[in-house]
């Protein structure tokens, strides 16, 4: 079946707004077994909606909009539609009174402009959105779809779960595709690469290897009739990657950084404690990402001012001997969060966000040291010249990397 990804709204155009809808649904639709093979954006025009439309209906088996199904003028994606199949709208009475309804329950009377919501044309039947106003279409003719659902995600996201997958599941016939990823740290993308070379020639499951933010991630991919026997193709070649990447795998598919120094902090009973200087906070927000990290996060301070780092206990006279950049401070910052917040663990983070000199040192140096009683200390510097943002983000994963390899040191 082959697939094709309309989103629509000006707002995407002008750049207001990313087209996370494009995202998420295509990253669901391998799982179902469909290709997708465009994905277009177009503003709120009915013509130029009409002419991507009638191009997705032409070329593509299933179509799949999102957005413009408002009640306002420039909501025009059920006209657009009509447009294309030559259709002609009307209202639906059902759709209508459950409309009225909706604004009822809310102690509200519908304006009348929202009437247009509970239109419909002879190919489309309705799909419901207890979420908001606007019902999706399910539009079918000539052996071909089109389902145009709301633009807010969380509309979206419930009415293609609950809805909108199911039945093009129920319709599946073909092969789906299933992955796995492995998540690595501490090796590189070509030591990943020789270890789990036995086995990459393997044409089902496919093999990927890819470098990211958080380490080097490696990817199989199985295609098979149903979900369950392409998890039974996949499974003895995860075996023999596990086997063959040992202890270098920290996670898989969902699985962050933080979730994973989370469940072995967790697991141990340790608790964990941070000084961040230049990150401002981004690490103990990524750490309290994770639901439950209360069980071991004991706090963060967040010492941008010399001052403040002494005040907290950072020693004055290591600062005046090596500077608030340097590696002796981070270890300093790592302990004094320690000591204040009586954790098992402390972490300190200091460096230069940029974009310019701070106490000669360029933008992009990083300072990270990790104190512990049972499990000793680690520390790296480093420098990364990039983006503000860049650079506080990447200071946040090697800080996690860091941690995972303090706690997973002694088993390897
Ligand atoms: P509404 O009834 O809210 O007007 P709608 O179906 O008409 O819904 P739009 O008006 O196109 O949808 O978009 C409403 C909001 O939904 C946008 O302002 C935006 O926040 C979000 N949105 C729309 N399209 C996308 C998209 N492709 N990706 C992410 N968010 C989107
Ligand atoms: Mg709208």
């Amino acid at each position: 079946m082959r697939a094709e990804i309309v989103s629509i709204g000006t707002e995407l155009l002008l750049g207001e707004i990313l087209d996370t809808n494009a995202q998420y649904l295509g990253s669901r639709l391998p799982a179902l077994g469909i290709d997708l093979f465009y994905v277009s954006k177009v503003g709120d025009n009915r013509g130029r909606l009409a002419e991507v439309l009638g191009r997705a209906w032409e070329r593509s088996d299933l179509v799949l909009a999102t957005g413009g199904l408002g009640p306002t003028d420039d909501d025009l994606t059920r006209e657009a539609i009509a447009d294309v199949l030559r259709e002609e709208a009307f209202v639906d009475a059902t759709l209508e009174a459950e409309l009225r309804q909706f604004f009822a329950g809310r102690g509200m009377t519908m304006p009348d402009r929202n009437v247009k919501q509970a239109s419909l044309i002879p190919s489309a039947r309705a799909i419901s959105n207890p979420r908001g106003t606007a019902p999706g279409w399910w539009v079918e003719r000539d052996g071909r779809v089109i389902v145009a659902m709301p633009g807010p995600p969380v509309e979206m996201h419930r009415m293609w779960e609950e809805e909108v997958a199911p039945e093009l599941k129920r319709r599946h016939h073909g092969a789906v595709l299933v992955t796995r990823t492995l998540k690595t740290a501490g090796l590189g993308e070509a030591a990943v690469d020789e270890l789990i070379s036995p086995f990459s020639g393997s044409a089902n499951p496919t093999i990927g290897v890819y470098a990211r933010a958080d380490g080097v991630h490696v990817r199989v991919a199985g295609k098979a009739p149903t979900e369950g026997e392409a998890m039974e193709l996949i499974k003895p070649v995860e075996e023999d990657l596990r086997r063959a990447l040992g202890p270098a795998i920290w996670g898989a598919d969902e699985n962050t950084l933080e979730s994973a120094v989370g469940a072995i902090l967790d697991e141990r009973n340790l608790t964990l404690s941070t000084m961040e200087s230049c990150t401002g906070g981004l690490l103990a927000s990524t750490i309290t990402d994770v639901p439950g990290s209360s069980r071991y996060f004991r706090g963060g301070l967040v010492s941008y001012a010399t001052e403040a780092k002494i005040g907290w206990g950072v020693n004055e006279d290591v600062i005046a001997e090596h500077g608030v950049i340097s590696s002796e401070c981070a270890h300093e910052m790592a302990r004094a969060a320690r000591q204040q917040l009586e954790s098992d663990i402390g972490v300190g983070v200091t460096g230069v966000a940029g974009p310019d000199l701070q106490d000669e040192k360029p933008p992009g140096t990083i300072h990270i040291a990790i104190e512990s009683d049972s499990l000793g200390s680690q520390q790296v510097s480093y420098q990364f010249a990039q983006g503000r943002e860049a650079v506080k983000r990447r200071a946040v994963t090697t800080s996690l990397v860091l941690l995972l390899r303090l706690l997973t040191s002694e088993r390897r």
